[in-house]
């Protein structure tokens, strides 16, 4: 058997684990975040083979190979086919631009892509281990709700979500209350702040040592590996020649989906570009034209909500991928190589304005559906275009991720109409709901917790 990749933290201050423990301990102590110390290189011909591939096909193939060792490979085989039953449609929107729609799971986000199979791989050790997890979320809304449903129906995790019950709107609460089973939720008479403040003070609680709780970070190798996939996917299914080099557009926030790209491209995705397409929260692309990193506080509020990110928690994988360091405050204390890393990025900062006249014009254009996040997507994609001029056959693919019924408000703005709800969403209106109402009261919140999971 071949060695298993070590993951290293990106502080250096800490000792390598393997995949599984990187997994369940989430960041590394030294407050640093897991990379993979060598990147596995696929061969041509196993791109080539992803053409008659499936698409859980091939996500057990790709994540196979950072989980070589980790657990029989019928096992992973099994957790793919069971995490990815939906479709990942290639939307074309001109002779060889396409648009990558990540918006078909249970969320219609694509966060679905990420934390299903992790929530299957935590629940897989879980089960060797005979041991069970309590995870405890604070949401505003989408995060929440992408955790329970990815979550939800596995047998040694219990799933407990707060949110702030006047602050998330009717559809984004029935994701959460409809689902039942090991998913429980708890809506507090509070702000979102109140109910991250509630589950801080349950983690540090020595009375709930006992619990054996955890928060399923957004930071957890277990997210990054999946979100590669699909870039491998969306390639087998639309180059004509081999080694033909596509652009992908990513609409980013805290980057781990950038990372996924980036990843793959390291793997051996001929990947001629990659466009990292920020809102006005604008830290990235400054700091790819200038070298000098600030980040952006308070973050700036943009209609793309998921990415109002003043400083992406991802930054440093990728500094770190470049050969620099920055630490978890955002200081670099080795600069990366710039030089290559403009050659791989093509860094483009979105405005509101822009963001809107997006949406319009590729419905005008291309009847192109699109919500604010694909939206920045899709513009960064055109400026990158404008700015460099390709041939026209340039295969070009850019990511929606999140579906635009999730914003009807914004669609109807601009487009005067109401987006018709994706089938993960249908029939939600009418399902009965259940949820606790609790509450700002930790003494209150710490009974609950005592009296249900202990
Ligand atoms: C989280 C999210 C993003 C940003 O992804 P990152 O990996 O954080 O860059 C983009 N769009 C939507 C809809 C999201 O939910």
């Amino acid at each position: 058997m071949e060695e298993p990749i070590m993951f290293d933290s990106t502080n250096r201050r800490a000792e390598a684990v393997t995949f599984r423990e990187a997994l369940l301990k989430g960041q590394a102590p030294d407050k640093g975040l897991y990379m993979p110390r060598s990147i596995p290189a696929l061969s041509a011909g196993e791109i080539t083979g992803f053409a008659k591939m499936e698409y859980h096909e091939i996500a057990h193939f790709v994540s196979g190979k950072f989980l070589q060792g980790q657990l029989p490979d019928r096992d992973l085989a099994a957790l793919c086919r069971d995490a990815y039953d939906f479709p990942v449609p290639l939307e074309k929107v001109d002779d060889r631009q396409y648009v990558m729609r990540l918006d078909q799971g249970p969320t219609a986000s694509f966060k679905d892509f990420a934390a299903r199979l992790m929530g299957r791989l935590i629940n897989y050790y879980l089960l060797q281990g005979n041991e069970k997890l309590l995870i405890l979320t604070a949401t505003s809304g989408d995060t929440g709700s992408a955790i329970a449903n990815a979550f939800f129906g596995l047998d040694n995790i219990q799933v407990l979500v707060l949110f702030p019950e006047k602050e998330v709107t009717t559809r984004q609460r029935k994701q959460m209350t409809t689902l039942g089973g090991n998913v429980s939720i708890i809506s507090v008479d509070g702000k979102f702040d109140h109910c991250q403040a509630l589950v801080k003070e349950a983690f540090s609680d020595p009375e709930l040592a006992h619990l054996p709780l955890s928060s399923a970070n957004s930071i957890n190798i277990g997210r990054l590996v999946p979100q590669i996939v699909y870039y491998f996917y969306a390639y087998s299914r639309l180059r004509r020649l081999p080694d033909e080099p596509a652009v992908f557009s990513v609409p980013s926030g805290n980057f781990g989906d950038m990372m996924g790209a980036v990843l793959a491209m390291r793997m051996g995705l001929p990947a001629k570009r990659l466009v990292i397409a920020t809102n006005e929260n604008d830290e990235f692309p400054r700091f790819v034209s200038s070298g000098s990193y600030r980040p952006i506080e308070p973050s700036r509020n943009c209609i793309s909500s998921a990415m109002n990110v003043g400083h992406p928690s991802n930054l440093a994988r990728l500094i770190a991928l470049y050969g620099g360091t920055m630490d978890e405050k955002g200081h670099i204390g080795r600069m990366p190589d710039m030089e290559r890393l403009r050659r791989d990025i093509f860094a483009v900062s979105i405005t509101e304005a822009e963001t809107r006249q997006a949406i319009r014009s590729a419905f005008e254009k291309h009847r192109l559906l699109l919500e604010p996040h694909g939206a920045v997507g899709w513009a960064g994609l055109q400026q990158y275009l404008l700015q460099e001029p390709q041939a026209p056959d340039q295969l070009c693919v850019s990511l929606e991720t999140a579906h635009p019924a999730k914003f009807p408000e914004e669609i109807r703005a601009i487009l005067g109409f109401d987006p018709s709800l994706p089938p993960s969403l249908l029939g939600i209106e009418d399902r009965a709901e259940s949820s606790l109402a609790m509450a700002n009261d930790y003494p209150k919140f710490k009974d609950f917790l005592k009296k249900n999971y202990s």
